[in-house]
């Protein structure tokens, strides 16, 4: 696998027969044998996949709950979403960090997923910049207390994608530079070192997320050496999603 291309849909659209036309025109196009694209449709909408019977597209969630079974209203466990065919899961995503995720909690779906063998995507980053680099332990803690005891067999299944906060969704301050994110890039890459030794950090994906559009996908991925791009409200956007698809399937 070459590059991994996420689609994150949040909470849209808000109804199935949207959802259907937007997997469909996206399933029936897609060209994607060198890289591998994941679709995190809301879980009303997990089904899809396999009504349209498409097997080029991985399945991802947008949450898990850490526990195996029983009491928990409105919660969904690991097994279930595997039972589903979820493949990769969205965890610590800023705007669930928004509604009071931290990092511990985090840390638990982390390790209920990797029992499932579904693939976490740790989202991590900063709010703002500030010039003392505060930011950077920020995204170090987040690393470090996200992955606590996941162990060095593990990490290889961890996919990590840097979301500044800042550069996120249409009211983003602004667009990121690849310059921004290599240099966040190879601090994750050394604080994994650190935990997990640097040859084992080699196979570990460091995508970009934010405000990712057809005009600067190239770009994370040629100048800033993103292993892939996680991508928000494009990616409701067949035609948009699909360029940018194929915009790295060219690279
Ligand atoms: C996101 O919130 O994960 C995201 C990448 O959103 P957008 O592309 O809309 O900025």
């Amino acid at each position: 696998m070459n590059k991994i291309i996420v689609a994150n849909w949040k909470m849209n659209p808000q109804n199935s027969k949207s959802a259907e036309k937007i997997f469909f025109d996206i399933s029936k196009k897609i060209n994607n044998k060198k890289n591998e694209v994941v679709i995190c449709p809301p879980y009303p909408f997990l089904f899809i996949k396999n009504k349209l019977k498409d097997k080029k597209i991985k399945l991802g969630s947008q949450d898990v709950f850490f526990e195996k079974e029983g009491s928990f209203t409105g919660e969904v466990s690991s097994s279930m979403l595997s039972d589903f065919g979820v493949s990769y899961t969205i965890l610590g995503h800023s705007e669930r960090r928004a509604l009071g995720e931290d990092n511990t909690l985090i840390n638990k779906k982390i390790k209920a997923l990797l029992k499932s063998k579904i693939k976490p995507i740790l989202c991590v980053g900063e709010t703002d910049r500030d010039h003392n680099g505060f930011y950077l332990s920020l995204i170090k803690s987040q690393i470090e207390e996200g992955l606590k005891d996941v162990t060095k067999n593990q990490i290889k299944n961890i996919i990590i994608a840097y979301e500044p906060i800042w550069a996120i969704g249409k009211d983003a301050n602004r667009e990121a530079t690849p310059q921004e994110f290599i240099e966040i890039k190879i601090f994750i890459k050394k604080i994994l070192s650190i935990l997990y030794g640097p040859k084992i950090v080699d196979s570990v994906f460091v995508l970009y997320g934010g405000s990712v559009h057809p005009s600067n996908a190239s770009s994370f991925v040629k100048e800033g050496d993103a292993d892939g791009l996680l991508v928000g409200r494009d990616s409701l956007n067949p035609d948009k999603f699909l360029d940018i698809v194929s915009i790295l399937n060219n690279i």
